[in-house]
């Protein structure tokens, strides 16, 4: 049968709302890569009758517990002791946990306290999870059903013995064997929804490996879950789904794992060879900012316009002061002149132009908040592009989704370049 999990959280300050709880989401998603569920979460102060009484639910509804925090010297620590308690067996001195809390202190080169003794603690029974980088030792005890790992509050002691200690224990004796990968793909460019309707095979129920659709900033993201004993071959489970979306979505991948927009467009600027330049309106700097967030951009990224009035249009890059006369700043035609003149004037292959109405005031029935007009510059001459984000989306959610609909539609245009060299 699979194992059912409870994390426990300990500290005042977690009930009482000051300190955020990380711990329990951390080791959720670590087990959930173990393969083992979790039923529970709670969260304790630090109150002795609450860890008993905790303690004592989870060994009757759960095979595994993992507590964090409470395993400090003071005296508002009380999970050694109520552990202890829970279990119905006394405290002894474990002589290695204090012979390592003694080497710490004189590591650091300062006297161990009395009260840091009370650490090397266990309850009769316990075994101690070494700490290398604190003083407080974990507890690994057997209570009722369940098996335990108290570990401390600290979230890199935690993780590193939670590693280290707990899971080479869940893989010995509790026949943990399993290994989960999740694998996601990036992609942008089309509505979630038309991008699900397309993979409805692959997202269906009982599909094999799982496949899920997530949404951020229109950046669509497949999550494939692999399963095997080992990494390689839970890996290999995922291929063929992999394999698959990229066959079916081909210029919509921006890639593998933590991908977005801009690292997919710097990433193309890189195989390419090409230098890339922005002329910026109501995007007020954002193209030029997410280009510049990926680092090693410099060979690629030569300068930005941030255009926000008129004259900056005219002076900066050199938009004919007529044209916006005739057809507005936010027009095909001033997109065009913006982006030809960031190509000319920074001497790049590709510029890339956004002007627009960000709202949420200056709309009018023609030319509406939310509609941005995206320019393209290359040798091959200059195209725009109409984007309609929607008049009630917020100013932010209209800049970033032009800001990267514009870099999108330059990572488009070089995927058909071939390595190397850039057009010019
Ligand atoms: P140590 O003896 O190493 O201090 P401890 O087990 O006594 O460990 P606590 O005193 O409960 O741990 O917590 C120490 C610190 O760890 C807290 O001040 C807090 O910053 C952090 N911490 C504790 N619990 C959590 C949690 N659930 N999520 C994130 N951080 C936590």
């Amino acid at each position: 049968m699979a194992l059912k999990a409870e994390i426990i959280s300990i500290g005042s300050e977690l009930v009482s709302g000051q300190n955020l709880d990380t711990n329990a989401p951390w080791l959720s998603r670590a087990l959930g890569e173990l393969g083992v569920a979790v039923a529970y979460h709670s969260t304790i102060g630090d109150d002795m009758d609450d860890h008993v009484a905790a303690f004592l639910a989870a060994a009757e509804r759960a095979d595994l517990v993992l507590t964090t925090g409470g395993l400090g010297p003071t005296q508002d620590d009380l999970v050694r002791e109520g552990l202890a308690r829970a279990a119905g067996v006394g405290l002894r001195e474990d002589p290695e946990s204090l012979a390592a809390i003694a080497a710490l202190f004189a590591r650091r080169n300062r006297p161990m306290a009395d009260r840091n003794r009370v650490q090397a603690m266990l309850p009769e029974g316990a075994e101690a999870l070494p700490n290398p980088i604190g003083t407080a030792p974990g507890v690994w005890i057997t209570i009722g059903r369940a098996a335990f790992a108290s570990m401390p509050g600290v979230p890199n002691e935690m993780k590193l013995m939670f590693a280290e200690q707990v899971v080479p224990r869940l893989r010995r004796r509790h026949r943990v064997e399993r290994v989960i990968v999740h694998r996601k793909i990036a992609l942008f460019g089309r509505g979630e929804s038309d991008i699900e309707a397309e993979a409805l095979d692959l997202t269906a129920r009982g599909h094999v490996p799982e496949v899920g659709i997530t949404a951020s900033d229109a950046t669509i993201s497949f999550r494939i879950r692999g399963e095997g004993l080992t990494a390689e071959a839970a890996w290999a489970q995922t291929e063929e789904t992999a394999e698959q979306i990229r066959g079916r979505f081909g210029p919509l991948v921006l890639g593998e794992g933590a991908v977005d927009v801009a690292d997919a467009l710097v990433g193309q600027l890189a195989r390419t060879g090409a230098t890339i330049a922005t002329a910026e309106s109501c995007t007020g700097g954002l193209c030029a900012s997410m280009i510049t967030a990926v680092p090693g951009v410099s060979t690629y990224y030569l300068g930005g316009v941030v255009s926000y009035s008129n004259r900056a249009k005219v002076d900066m890059l050199g938009v004919p002061a007529e044209l916006i006369q005739a057809h507005g700043a936010v027009s095909p035609e001033v997109a065009a002149a913006m982006a030809a003149g960031a190509r000319e004037r920074f001497g790049s292959d590709v510029a890339i132009s956004a002007t627009g109405v960000a709202g949420p005031g200056g709309g009018s029935p023609e030319k509406p908040v939310g509609l941005v007009y995206l320019g393209l510059a290359t040798a091959d001459g200059v195209e725009t592009r109409r984007v309609e984000i929607g008049p009630e989306q917020p100013r932010d959610i209209i800049q970033r989704r032009s800001a990267k609909q514009a870099l999108d539609w330059a990572r488009v245009a070089l995927l058909a370049r071939p390595d190397g060299g850039a057009s010019r």
